[in-house]
């Protein structure tokens, strides 16, 4: 029997992307033929960056990825898998707490649209890392440069300059 062709779909609001996100992304490829980051086009708490930057910014981090590409999508996100024809859901977990609303998240996405949800544990390091805690840190003068990229935390500065 031939092996299914698998395609995952990793959805968030990424604003910014981590390196806790990255993890994910590389530990998810490894699973999956192809992986669809999908930024959510939904308004979220004190957003930084508007989802084409952010889109923008994960494509030049997952360029060397092969089977990893990114795009935005609006409104629910079981509805965009099924539009991209995804097999799968993939999330990424740090702690009881993210289970504990992950697993509500999951069930009701595989009971609404009948997806599956994978779950990758993040390395160690980045268990305590989150997007929320980033732009609140970074938005007063914390040094967030161990928790994402270069790339982002060069951004990161150049947006906290100008507001
Ligand atoms: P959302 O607003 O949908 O939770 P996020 O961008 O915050 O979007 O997170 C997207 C996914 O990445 C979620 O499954 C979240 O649990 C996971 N995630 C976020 N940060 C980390 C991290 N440091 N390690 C592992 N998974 C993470």
């Amino acid at each position: 029997m031939g092996k299914k062709f698998i395609r995952a779909l990793f959805p968030g609001s990424f604003d910014p992307i981590t390196n806790g996100h990255l993890d994910v992304i590389n530990r998810g490829i490894k699973l999956f033929d192809e992986l669809i980051i999908a930024v959510g086009r939904s308004p979220i708490k004190n957003p930084l960056f508007t989802p084409e930057e952010r889109v923008e910014m994960i494509a030049e981090l997952v360029a060397d990825i092969p089977g990893v590409s990114v795009e935005s999508f609006d409104g629910l996100t079981v509805k965009y898998a099924a539009k991209k024809k995804a097999d799968v859901i993939l999330r990424g977990l740090r702690s009881l707490t993210d289970i504990h609303y992950e697993l509500k998240l999951a069930m009701t996405n595989r009971s609404v649209a009948g997806i599956e949800t994978v779950f990758v544990m993040t390395s160690e390091q980045y268990g305590f890392t989150s997007s929320t805690l980033i732009r609140e840190v970074a938005t007063l003068g914390g040094d967030v440069s161990n928790l994402i990229p270069k790339t982002i935390y060069n951004r990161l500065q150049q947006r906290l300059k100008k507001s």
